[in-house]
Protein backbone atom coordinates (compact mmCIF):
# COMPACT_ATOMS: atom_id res chain seq x y z
CA UNK A 1 0.00 0.00 0.00
CA UNK A 2 1.63 3.24 -0.85
CA UNK A 3 -0.34 6.50 0.56
CA UNK A 4 1.84 10.14 0.52
CA UNK A 5 -1.02 11.88 2.20
CA UNK A 6 -1.53 12.69 6.31
CA UNK A 7 -4.61 11.82 7.62
CA UNK A 8 -7.29 14.48 8.18
CA UNK A 9 -7.11 14.60 12.21
CA UNK A 10 -2.50 14.60 12.48
CA UNK A 11 -2.98 17.31 9.53
CA UNK A 12 -5.23 19.63 11.82
CA UNK A 13 -2.43 19.55 14.38
CA UNK A 14 0.02 20.05 12.37
CA UNK A 15 -1.77 23.38 10.71
CA UNK A 16 -1.95 24.81 14.56
CA UNK A 17 1.69 23.92 15.01
CA UNK A 18 2.97 25.35 11.77
CA UNK A 19 0.49 28.65 12.56
CA UNK A 20 2.05 28.81 16.24
CA UNK A 21 5.43 28.38 14.48
CA UNK A 22 4.70 31.34 12.09
CA UNK A 23 3.02 33.74 14.49
CA UNK A 24 5.10 33.21 17.96
CA UNK A 25 8.22 31.14 17.48
CA UNK A 26 9.89 32.52 14.20
CA UNK A 27 9.75 36.33 15.27
CA UNK A 28 10.91 35.04 18.79
CA UNK A 29 14.05 33.37 17.17
CA UNK A 30 14.51 36.83 15.87
CA UNK A 31 15.37 38.39 19.46
CA UNK A 32 16.27 35.29 21.59
CA UNK A 33 19.83 35.11 22.90
CA UNK A 34 19.13 31.36 23.54
CA UNK A 35 15.73 29.07 24.49
CA UNK A 36 18.35 26.99 27.15
CA UNK A 37 19.69 30.66 28.78
CA UNK A 38 17.77 31.07 31.78
CA UNK A 39 19.04 33.99 32.72
CA UNK A 40 17.51 36.13 29.86
CA UNK A 41 14.63 37.81 31.14
CA UNK A 42 12.66 37.36 27.29
CA UNK A 43 13.12 33.99 27.52
CA UNK A 44 11.78 33.60 30.91
CA UNK A 45 8.68 35.70 29.93
CA UNK A 46 7.76 33.45 26.94
CA UNK A 47 9.08 30.15 26.37
CA UNK A 48 7.48 28.56 29.73
CA UNK A 49 3.99 30.24 28.31
CA UNK A 50 4.72 28.87 24.49
CA UNK A 51 5.74 25.44 26.31
CA UNK A 52 2.05 25.47 28.24
CA UNK A 53 0.13 26.56 24.92
CA UNK A 54 1.80 23.27 23.45
CA UNK A 55 1.09 21.06 26.53
CA UNK A 56 -2.46 22.11 25.84
CA UNK A 57 -2.56 20.91 22.27
CA UNK A 58 -1.08 17.68 23.17
CA UNK A 59 1.88 17.96 21.15
CA UNK A 60 4.89 18.10 24.32
CA UNK A 61 7.69 15.90 23.92
CA UNK A 62 6.48 14.25 20.68
CA UNK A 63 9.12 11.73 20.89
CA UNK A 64 8.27 10.03 23.68
CA UNK A 65 5.35 7.20 24.57
CA UNK A 66 2.50 7.62 26.89
CA UNK A 67 4.42 5.87 29.63
CA UNK A 68 6.72 9.08 29.67
CA UNK A 69 4.13 11.46 29.23
CA UNK A 70 4.35 12.12 25.63
CA UNK A 71 1.62 11.04 23.26
CA UNK A 72 3.85 8.19 21.39
CA UNK A 73 2.51 9.30 17.98
CA UNK A 74 5.19 7.43 15.79
CA UNK A 75 8.42 8.42 13.14
CA UNK A 76 6.13 9.19 10.51
CA UNK A 77 4.48 11.75 12.52
CA UNK A 78 7.17 13.38 14.41
CA UNK A 79 8.91 13.60 11.07
CA UNK A 80 6.24 15.73 9.85
CA UNK A 81 5.87 17.44 13.21
CA UNK A 82 9.91 18.63 12.72
CA UNK A 83 9.64 19.29 9.75
CA UNK A 84 7.53 22.29 10.64
CA UNK A 85 10.27 23.00 13.44
CA UNK A 86 12.87 22.94 11.50
CA UNK A 87 11.79 26.37 10.71
CA UNK A 88 12.66 27.72 14.45
CA UNK A 89 15.59 27.41 16.52
CA UNK A 90 13.43 27.62 19.21
CA UNK A 91 10.92 25.36 18.43
CA UNK A 92 12.50 22.02 19.59
CA UNK A 93 12.81 23.52 23.66
CA UNK A 94 9.17 24.86 23.29
CA UNK A 95 7.88 21.16 21.80
CA UNK A 96 10.03 19.58 24.44
CA UNK A 97 12.17 17.86 22.31
CA UNK A 98 15.41 19.29 21.62
CA UNK A 99 18.90 17.46 21.27
CA UNK A 100 20.66 15.92 23.60
CA UNK A 101 17.59 16.15 26.12
CA UNK A 102 15.43 14.00 24.21
CA UNK A 103 18.16 11.53 23.27
CA UNK A 104 19.47 11.80 27.13
CA UNK A 105 15.78 10.79 28.31
CA UNK A 106 15.61 7.86 26.07
CA UNK A 107 18.43 6.27 27.57
CA UNK A 108 18.03 7.42 31.24
CA UNK A 109 14.16 5.99 30.70
CA UNK A 110 15.34 2.92 28.81
CA UNK A 111 18.50 1.78 31.40
CA UNK A 112 18.93 4.59 34.29
CA UNK A 113 17.70 3.32 37.86
CA UNK A 114 14.65 4.22 39.79
CA UNK A 115 16.65 6.56 41.44
CA UNK A 116 18.38 8.10 38.38
CA UNK A 117 14.56 8.76 36.43
CA UNK A 118 13.05 10.58 39.46
CA UNK A 119 16.54 12.72 40.02
CA UNK A 120 16.93 13.71 36.31
CA UNK A 121 14.74 11.85 34.24
CA UNK A 122 11.35 13.19 35.79
CA UNK A 123 12.60 16.89 35.78
CA UNK A 124 14.10 16.63 32.01
CA UNK A 125 10.86 15.49 30.80
CA UNK A 126 9.14 18.12 32.43
CA UNK A 127 11.35 20.75 31.03
CA UNK A 128 12.39 22.02 34.28
CA UNK A 129 16.10 21.23 33.81
CA UNK A 130 18.40 20.38 30.47
CA UNK A 131 21.36 18.41 30.13
CA UNK A 132 24.46 17.49 28.48
CA UNK A 133 25.96 14.12 26.53
CA UNK A 134 29.47 14.32 27.15
CA UNK A 135 31.46 11.85 24.75
CA UNK A 136 33.60 13.41 21.95
CA UNK A 137 37.94 14.35 23.07
CA UNK A 138 39.82 16.78 21.85
CA UNK A 139 41.80 14.34 20.56
CA UNK A 140 38.97 12.73 18.63
CA UNK A 141 35.06 12.07 18.27
CA UNK A 142 34.64 9.92 15.01
CA UNK A 143 36.76 6.72 16.75
CA UNK A 144 35.12 5.78 20.55
CA UNK A 145 38.11 3.93 20.51
CA UNK A 146 40.67 6.54 20.94
CA UNK A 147 38.79 8.51 24.00
CA UNK A 148 40.90 8.13 27.23
CA UNK A 149 38.77 10.04 30.04
CA UNK A 150 38.55 7.36 32.90
CA UNK A 151 36.79 6.34 35.60
CA UNK A 152 38.47 4.52 38.60
CA UNK A 153 36.92 2.75 41.15
CA UNK A 154 38.02 3.82 44.90
CA UNK A 155 36.04 4.03 48.13
CA UNK A 156 32.90 3.04 46.78
CA UNK A 157 32.91 5.85 44.13
CA UNK A 158 34.45 6.53 40.66
CA UNK A 159 36.91 8.92 40.29
CA UNK A 160 36.97 10.77 36.78
CA UNK A 161 40.11 11.93 34.89
CA UNK A 162 40.31 13.86 31.50
CA UNK A 163 38.98 15.81 29.21
CA UNK A 164 35.64 16.31 26.92
CA UNK A 165 35.35 18.48 23.76
CA UNK A 166 32.21 20.11 21.79
CA UNK A 167 29.84 18.48 24.73
CA UNK A 168 26.71 20.59 23.65
CA UNK A 169 24.73 23.12 26.49
CA UNK A 170 27.06 21.98 28.99
CA UNK A 171 26.74 25.46 30.24
CA UNK A 172 23.27 25.18 30.70
CA UNK A 173 22.91 21.41 32.07
CA UNK A 174 21.84 20.08 35.53
CA UNK A 175 24.23 16.94 34.69
CA UNK A 176 26.34 15.22 31.85
CA UNK A 177 26.12 11.87 30.72
CA UNK A 178 29.78 11.30 30.36
CA UNK A 179 31.55 8.72 28.59
CA UNK A 180 34.28 7.22 30.64
CA UNK A 181 36.91 4.34 30.23
CA UNK A 182 36.56 2.10 33.38
CA UNK A 183 37.42 -1.16 31.65
CA UNK A 184 40.79 -0.37 29.42
CA UNK A 185 42.03 -4.00 29.19
CA UNK A 186 38.53 -5.42 27.82
CA UNK A 187 37.49 -5.91 24.42
CA UNK A 188 37.42 -2.25 22.09
CA UNK A 189 33.65 -1.87 22.81
CA UNK A 190 33.44 -2.83 26.31
CA UNK A 191 36.15 -0.76 27.82
CA UNK A 192 33.75 2.07 28.18
CA UNK A 193 30.67 3.16 30.48
CA UNK A 194 28.67 6.23 31.49
CA UNK A 195 27.82 8.08 34.25
CA UNK A 196 25.68 11.01 35.31
CA UNK A 197 27.79 13.67 36.83
CA UNK A 198 25.70 16.87 38.16
CA UNK A 199 27.43 19.78 36.68
CA UNK A 200 28.19 21.24 40.39
CA UNK A 201 30.12 18.33 41.41
CA UNK A 202 33.66 19.28 42.30
CA UNK A 203 36.61 18.88 39.45
CA UNK A 204 34.27 19.94 36.78
CA UNK A 205 35.12 23.04 34.78
CA UNK A 206 34.46 23.98 31.75
CA UNK A 207 37.09 25.69 29.96
CA UNK A 208 35.80 27.68 27.20
CA UNK A 209 32.57 27.16 25.02
CA UNK A 210 33.02 26.69 21.77
CA UNK A 211 30.95 28.56 18.80
CA UNK A 212 30.33 27.43 15.85
CA UNK A 213 31.31 30.03 13.04
CA UNK A 214 29.04 31.94 11.35
CA UNK A 215 26.22 31.03 13.96
CA UNK A 216 27.00 32.09 17.57
CA UNK A 217 29.22 34.89 16.76
CA UNK A 218 31.82 34.69 20.15
CA UNK A 219 28.47 33.11 22.23
CA UNK A 220 28.86 29.08 22.09
CA UNK A 221 27.61 26.40 23.22
CA UNK A 222 29.74 23.33 23.11
CA UNK A 223 31.83 23.24 26.18
CA UNK A 224 35.51 22.14 26.37
CA UNK A 225 35.27 20.15 29.64
CA UNK A 226 37.91 19.10 32.27
CA UNK A 227 37.37 16.55 34.69
CA UNK A 228 40.08 16.98 37.52
CA UNK A 229 39.69 14.21 40.66
CA UNK A 230 35.76 14.30 39.57
CA UNK A 231 34.06 11.74 42.36
CA UNK A 232 30.69 10.38 42.11
CA UNK A 233 28.94 7.56 43.71
CA UNK A 234 28.84 4.02 41.98
CA UNK A 235 25.31 4.55 41.57
CA UNK A 236 25.70 6.87 38.91
CA UNK A 237 26.58 4.17 36.27
CA UNK A 238 23.91 4.39 33.53
CA UNK A 239 23.29 0.81 32.37
CA UNK A 240 25.93 -1.90 33.05
CA UNK A 241 29.44 -1.97 33.10
CA UNK A 242 31.23 -1.55 29.71
CA UNK A 243 27.98 -0.90 28.08
CA UNK A 244 28.29 2.77 26.54
CA UNK A 245 29.14 2.11 23.30
CA UNK A 246 25.93 0.01 22.57
CA UNK A 247 23.87 2.64 25.02
CA UNK A 248 24.95 5.26 22.39
CA UNK A 249 24.21 3.48 19.54
CA UNK A 250 20.43 3.18 20.79
CA UNK A 251 20.52 6.92 21.81
CA UNK A 252 21.42 8.54 18.21
CA UNK A 253 19.27 6.46 16.04
CA UNK A 254 16.01 8.34 16.51
CA UNK A 255 17.82 11.64 17.19
CA UNK A 256 19.28 11.53 13.61
CA UNK A 257 16.05 11.32 11.51
CA UNK A 258 14.40 14.01 14.18
CA UNK A 259 17.04 16.55 12.76
CA UNK A 260 16.71 15.04 9.67
CA UNK A 261 13.01 16.23 9.12
CA UNK A 262 14.42 19.52 10.91
CA UNK A 263 16.41 20.18 8.09
CA UNK A 264 13.94 19.73 5.51
CA UNK A 265 12.13 22.61 7.55
CA UNK A 266 15.20 25.12 7.26
CA UNK A 267 16.22 23.99 3.35
CA UNK A 268 12.75 24.55 2.42
CA UNK A 269 12.87 28.31 3.93
CA UNK A 270 16.24 28.18 2.10
CA UNK A 271 14.71 27.62 -1.20
CA UNK A 272 11.90 29.64 -0.88
CA UNK A 273 13.83 32.76 -0.31
CA UNK A 274 15.37 31.81 -4.03
CA UNK A 275 12.19 31.58 -5.19
CA UNK A 276 11.06 34.71 -4.03
CA UNK A 277 14.18 36.38 -4.97
CA UNK A 278 14.13 35.47 -8.41
CA UNK A 279 10.67 36.44 -9.27
CA UNK A 280 11.65 40.11 -7.44
CA UNK A 281 15.17 41.18 -9.11
CA UNK A 282 15.79 41.86 -12.56
CA UNK A 283 18.55 42.02 -14.73
CA UNK A 284 19.40 43.03 -18.36
CA UNK A 285 15.80 43.69 -18.63
CA UNK A 286 14.21 40.22 -17.64
CA UNK A 287 13.48 38.18 -14.08
CA UNK A 288 16.44 36.19 -12.56
CA UNK A 289 13.47 33.65 -12.83
CA UNK A 290 13.82 34.00 -16.31
CA UNK A 291 17.55 32.94 -16.50
CA UNK A 292 18.09 29.26 -17.83
CA UNK A 293 20.94 29.33 -14.83
CA UNK A 294 18.57 30.21 -12.04
CA UNK A 295 16.41 27.53 -13.67
CA UNK A 296 18.81 25.08 -12.92
CA UNK A 297 19.69 26.08 -9.38
CA UNK A 298 16.00 26.25 -8.34
CA UNK A 299 15.09 22.54 -10.05
CA UNK A 300 18.54 21.11 -9.00
CA UNK A 301 17.16 22.39 -5.18
CA UNK A 302 13.48 21.09 -5.73
CA UNK A 303 15.00 17.60 -6.84
CA UNK A 304 17.34 17.46 -3.70
CA UNK A 305 15.14 18.57 -0.95
CA UNK A 306 12.46 16.69 -2.29
CA UNK A 307 14.11 12.86 -2.77
CA UNK A 308 15.73 13.81 0.91
CA UNK A 309 12.30 14.41 2.54
CA UNK A 310 10.97 10.96 0.31
CA UNK A 311 14.06 9.40 1.92
CA UNK A 312 13.31 10.78 5.51
CA UNK A 313 9.67 9.91 5.50
CA UNK A 314 10.17 6.56 4.16
CA UNK A 315 12.81 5.70 6.96
CA UNK A 316 10.28 7.05 9.37
CA UNK A 317 7.51 4.56 8.24
CA UNK A 318 10.33 1.21 8.44
CA UNK A 319 11.54 2.51 11.70
CA UNK A 320 7.32 2.56 12.88
CA UNK A 321 6.76 -0.88 11.01
CA UNK A 322 9.86 -2.84 12.36
CA UNK A 323 10.32 -1.26 15.76
CA UNK A 324 14.13 -2.36 15.59
CA UNK A 325 16.79 0.31 15.16
CA UNK A 326 19.27 -2.32 13.92
CA UNK A 327 16.78 -3.15 10.84
CA UNK A 328 17.00 0.65 9.53
CA UNK A 329 20.77 1.14 10.79
CA UNK A 330 21.79 1.60 7.06
CA UNK A 331 18.27 3.78 6.19
CA UNK A 332 19.39 6.01 9.33
CA UNK A 333 22.61 6.48 8.01
CA UNK A 334 21.94 7.31 4.61
CA UNK A 335 19.46 10.03 5.24
CA UNK A 336 21.99 11.30 7.65
CA UNK A 337 24.76 11.11 5.36
CA UNK A 338 22.46 13.19 2.32
CA UNK A 339 21.70 15.40 4.98
CA UNK A 340 24.83 18.17 5.16
CA UNK A 341 24.96 17.80 1.30
CA UNK A 342 21.06 18.92 1.16
CA UNK A 343 21.78 22.09 3.74
CA UNK A 344 24.76 23.34 1.70
CA UNK A 345 23.82 22.62 -1.78
CA UNK A 346 20.42 24.54 -1.61
CA UNK A 347 21.41 27.40 0.93
CA UNK A 348 24.30 28.55 -1.27
CA UNK A 349 22.45 28.27 -4.12
CA UNK A 350 20.08 31.06 -2.65
CA UNK A 351 23.12 33.14 -1.70
CA UNK A 352 23.78 33.05 -4.94
CA UNK A 353 20.57 34.33 -6.79
CA UNK A 354 20.41 37.35 -3.49
CA UNK A 355 24.18 38.22 -4.65
CA UNK A 356 26.03 40.59 -2.53
CA UNK A 357 22.72 40.68 0.01
CA UNK A 358 22.68 37.15 0.57
CA UNK A 359 26.17 36.86 0.94
CA UNK A 360 26.01 39.73 4.02
CA UNK A 361 24.97 38.95 7.67
CA UNK A 362 21.70 40.40 6.63
CA UNK A 363 20.46 37.41 5.44
CA UNK A 364 20.57 34.17 7.21
CA UNK A 365 22.22 32.04 4.11
CA UNK A 366 25.94 31.45 5.88
CA UNK A 367 24.54 30.92 8.71
CA UNK A 368 22.63 28.17 6.98
CA UNK A 369 25.69 26.86 5.32
CA UNK A 370 27.27 26.23 8.71
CA UNK A 371 24.45 24.57 9.66
CA UNK A 372 24.99 22.29 7.07
CA UNK A 373 28.41 21.67 8.05
CA UNK A 374 27.50 21.09 11.49
CA UNK A 375 25.03 17.97 10.33
CA UNK A 376 27.96 16.87 8.34
CA UNK A 377 29.83 15.90 11.84
CA UNK A 378 27.56 16.21 14.96
CA UNK A 379 26.31 12.36 15.60
CA UNK A 380 29.13 11.42 13.73
CA UNK A 381 30.63 12.51 10.38
CA UNK A 382 28.94 11.57 6.49
CA UNK A 383 31.91 9.84 6.14
CA UNK A 384 31.65 7.28 8.94
CA UNK A 385 27.75 6.98 8.10
CA UNK A 386 28.21 6.30 4.49
CA UNK A 387 30.66 3.55 5.88
CA UNK A 388 27.67 2.16 7.49
CA UNK A 389 25.63 2.39 5.01
CA UNK A 390 27.64 0.47 2.44
CA UNK A 391 28.12 -2.10 4.82
CA UNK A 392 24.82 -2.39 5.50
CA UNK A 393 24.28 -2.36 1.19
CA UNK A 394 26.93 -5.59 0.90
CA UNK A 395 25.76 -7.91 3.44
CA UNK A 396 22.77 -8.99 1.07
CA UNK A 397 25.12 -8.57 -2.08
CA UNK A 398 25.95 -12.58 -3.25
CA UNK A 399 29.53 -12.87 -4.86
CA UNK A 400 29.60 -13.93 -8.24
CA UNK A 401 29.40 -17.64 -9.88
CA UNK A 402 32.73 -17.83 -11.13
CA UNK A 403 35.45 -15.23 -12.91
CA UNK A 404 32.52 -13.34 -14.75
CA UNK A 405 29.95 -11.54 -13.24
CA UNK A 406 26.19 -12.68 -12.99
CA UNK A 407 25.28 -9.66 -15.21
CA UNK A 408 27.51 -10.70 -17.93
CA UNK A 409 25.94 -10.74 -21.29
CA UNK A 410 27.30 -14.02 -22.96
CA UNK A 411 26.13 -15.70 -19.89
CA UNK A 412 22.85 -14.20 -19.73
CA UNK A 413 22.39 -14.96 -23.89
CA UNK A 414 23.62 -18.45 -23.21
CA UNK A 415 20.58 -19.01 -20.82
CA UNK A 416 18.52 -17.19 -22.90
CA UNK A 417 18.80 -19.60 -25.65
CA UNK A 418 18.49 -22.23 -23.88
CA UNK A 419 14.93 -21.50 -21.99
CA UNK A 420 13.80 -20.53 -25.99
CA UNK A 421 15.52 -22.99 -27.32
CA UNK A 422 12.27 -24.95 -28.92
CA UNK A 423 11.65 -20.99 -30.27
CA UNK A 424 14.53 -20.32 -31.64
CA UNK A 425 15.25 -23.35 -33.56
C1 LIG B 1 27.61 21.21 16.41
C2 LIG B 1 28.21 20.00 17.04
C3 LIG B 1 27.67 19.53 18.22
C4 LIG B 1 28.26 18.44 18.86
N1 LIG B 1 27.76 18.02 20.06
C5 LIG B 1 28.36 17.02 20.72
C6 LIG B 1 27.92 16.63 22.02
O1 LIG B 1 26.95 17.17 22.54
N2 LIG B 1 28.59 15.66 22.68
C7 LIG B 1 29.67 15.05 22.12
O2 LIG B 1 30.22 14.18 22.76
N3 LIG B 1 30.14 15.39 20.89
C8 LIG B 1 29.51 16.37 20.19
N4 LIG B 1 29.97 16.75 18.95
C9 LIG B 1 31.17 16.14 18.43
C10 LIG B 1 30.91 15.19 17.27
O3 LIG B 1 30.32 14.01 17.73
C11 LIG B 1 32.27 14.97 16.60
O4 LIG B 1 32.64 16.20 15.98
C12 LIG B 1 32.27 13.87 15.57
O5 LIG B 1 32.05 12.62 16.16
C13 LIG B 1 33.62 13.85 14.83
O6 LIG B 1 34.68 13.82 15.74
P1 LIG B 1 35.87 14.88 15.58
O7 LIG B 1 35.29 16.24 15.49
O8 LIG B 1 36.86 14.64 16.65
O9 LIG B 1 36.53 14.54 14.19
P2 LIG B 1 37.58 13.38 13.88
O10 LIG B 1 37.23 12.15 14.61
O11 LIG B 1 38.95 13.95 14.07
O12 LIG B 1 37.32 13.18 12.35
C14 LIG B 1 37.69 14.23 11.42
C15 LIG B 1 37.27 13.84 10.04
O13 LIG B 1 37.93 12.64 9.65
C16 LIG B 1 37.12 11.93 8.73
N5 LIG B 1 36.86 10.58 9.27
C17 LIG B 1 36.73 10.23 10.55
N6 LIG B 1 36.49 8.90 10.65
C18 LIG B 1 36.49 8.42 9.41
C19 LIG B 1 36.32 7.12 8.83
N7 LIG B 1 36.07 6.05 9.60
N8 LIG B 1 36.39 7.00 7.49
C20 LIG B 1 36.61 8.08 6.69
N9 LIG B 1 36.79 9.32 7.17
C21 LIG B 1 36.73 9.50 8.51
C22 LIG B 1 35.81 12.72 8.60
O14 LIG B 1 35.91 13.58 7.47
C23 LIG B 1 35.80 13.52 9.87
O15 LIG B 1 34.99 14.69 9.76
C24 LIG B 1 29.38 17.81 18.28
C25 LIG B 1 29.89 18.28 17.07
C26 LIG B 1 29.32 19.36 16.44
C27 LIG B 1 29.92 19.86 15.16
Amino acid sequence: MWDFETDPEFQARLDWADQFITDELEPLDMVLRHPLDRTDPLREATIPKLQEQVREQGLWACHLGPELGGPGMGQVHLALLNELLGRSRCAPVVFGCQAPDSGNAEILARFGSPEQKERYLQPLLAGEIFSCFSMTEPHGGADPKVFTTSAVRKDGTWVINGEKWFSSHARWASFLIVVVVTDPDAAPYSRQSMLVVPVETPGVEILRNVGIAGQDHGDGSHAYIRFSNVEVPESAMLGSRGQAFAIAQTRLGGGRIHHCMRSVGLVRRAFDMMLERAVSRTTQGELLASKQLVQEMIAESWLQIESFRLLVLRTAWKIDQYDDYRRVRGDISAVKAMMPRVITDVAARALQVHGSLGVSEEMPFISMIAEGHHMGLADGPTEVHKLTLAKELVKSAQPAPDVFPSGHLLRRRHAAELKFASLLG
